[in-house]
């Protein structure tokens, strides 16, 4: 990160001949198992990563607040008073001034500011660049006005602004973690009763590797909304709220049930992916506290065949990537993670073994694909901060 906040200072010093006053980050993310549980009210395992969106701000005469991305390369000029309203089009700034906007009605008052902002996490990787930028704009207003928003609040208010002002409509994960990572910890994260629970992830033999395959596959669009109506359905076949209220055995009884619908073979498949990966998530959070890793491993091929034959919603290369990793010595166990389709895999490692595990699976992967991946290690970081308070 320290690379990150030089950069981030020093634009903002070149651009506004003063040096910023205020100096906030908040982290990208990487889900360790638990995928499409959110919206079936059952649990998620993230954890923060080493990469951040900072943020450097100064006061400023001009009304509103003049923000620019490194990223982007440009600037946006945001409303502070309290009058915003969700945009017709979605641009980056989006982000940024629905969350301002739903704080400012929360009753806080920042002072017109200007500010620069920088990211390591990738825009659109997955990471949730997103939430990292939405929890890191909070956060820099409860500097600004010296006013601290409780953090699971200020978790529900980004997520707000990213389904009014992004219009899109994520689950609580994202900016929980950004907003309540712990350094050395996961959390395992119950997305009924919002109740997160921080679980050790510091054995210094191990650390967490994450490859982006960089193919996202462009399907129909529904692949999402598909899911969700087939969960729904599946839990209303089963005579249960949501499906995290169903067990393997229910749903085995009430294969009858789903045989006389005519999608009913699918719905099923869905409901064994969600029951099963909400039980696996739960037991890799445990089997961490023991420092089982070969069970945790275990546990994330699991869920990677889950999703792969029971929920479909892997491809040719992130499978090719999980079968590498499965024969590569030093690989405790990997999955996909996200939505699908692409993206990224996350996978336990030995430590000692982590250069070589990455060179052998990045030329692997190449050599099958013809696609060259992004991979990097890292540990569970430190989530949102205010790092300068002058
Ligand atoms: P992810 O959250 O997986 O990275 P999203 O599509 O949800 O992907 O969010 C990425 C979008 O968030 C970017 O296209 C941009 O609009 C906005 N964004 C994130 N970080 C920044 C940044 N540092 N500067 C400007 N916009 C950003
Ligand atoms: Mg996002």
């Amino acid at each position: 990160m320290k690379t990150l906040i030089t950069e981030t200072k020093s634009v903002f010093s070149k651009k506004y001949g003063t040096e910023p006053v205020w100096l906030v980050a908040a982290p990208g993310r990487v889900n360790l198992i638990g995928e499409h549980t959110d919206y079936n009210d059952g649990f998620v395992f993230p954890m923060a990563i080493e990469r951040y969106t900072v943020i450097a701000a100064g006061y400023s005469d001009a009304a509103g607040a003049d923000i620019y991305s490194i990223n982007k390369e440009e600037s946006a000029t945001i409303k502070l008073d309290g009058s915003a309203t969700p945009p017709q089009t979605v641009v980056w700034s989006s982000y940024i001034q629905g969350t301002i906007q739903n704080v400012v009605e929360t009753g806080l008052c920042p002072k017109n500011f200007r500010a620069v902002i920088n990211s390591n996490v990738p825009l659109g990787g997955g990471l949730s660049s997103s939430a990292s930028l939405e929890v890191a704009t909070a956060t820099l207003l409860e500097a600004i006005t010296g006013q601290k928003i409780d953090p699971v609040q200020k978790a529900l208010l980004c997520q707000k602004a990213e389904h009014l002002y992004a219009g899109m409509p994520c689950g609580i994960m994202d900016q929980f973690i950004a907003a309540l990572g712990r350094e050395g910890y996961a959390m395992l994260l119950d997305c009924r009763s919002r109740v997160p629970k921080m679980i050790p992830l510091d054995d210094p033999n191990i650390v967490v590797l994450i490859i982006n395959s960089n193919v996202k596959h462009q399907l129909t669009g529904s692949e999402y909304p598909d899911r969700r109506r087939q969960c729904e359905k599946a839990a209303r076949l089963l005579r249960v709220p949501k499906l995290r209220d169903a067990t393997l055995q229910q749903l085995g009884a009430a294969q009858s049930v789903f045989e006389k619908e005519p999608d009913g073979n699918i719905c099923f498949r869905r409901a064994r992916h969600i029951v099963t990966e909400n039980k696996r998530t739960v037991a890799t959070a445990e089997a961490m506290i023991r420092k089982d890793w070969n069970t945790c491993g275990r546990l994330m091929y699991e869920s990677h065949t889950s999703m792969r034959d029971d929920f479909e919603i892997t491809c040719t290369e992130i499978d090719i990537l999980v079968e590498i990793a499965k024969s590569t010595d030093g690989v405790i166990g990997s999955r996909m993670t996200g939505g699908g389709f692409g993206g990224c895999t996350v996978s336990l490692v030995e430590a000692s073994k982590a250069g070589k595990v990455s060179e052998t699976i990045a030329e692997q992967y190449s050599t099958k694909t013809g696609i060259e991946p992004a991979v990097f290690t890292t540990r569970p970081a430190q989530g949102a901060m205010i790092l300068e308070n002058n």
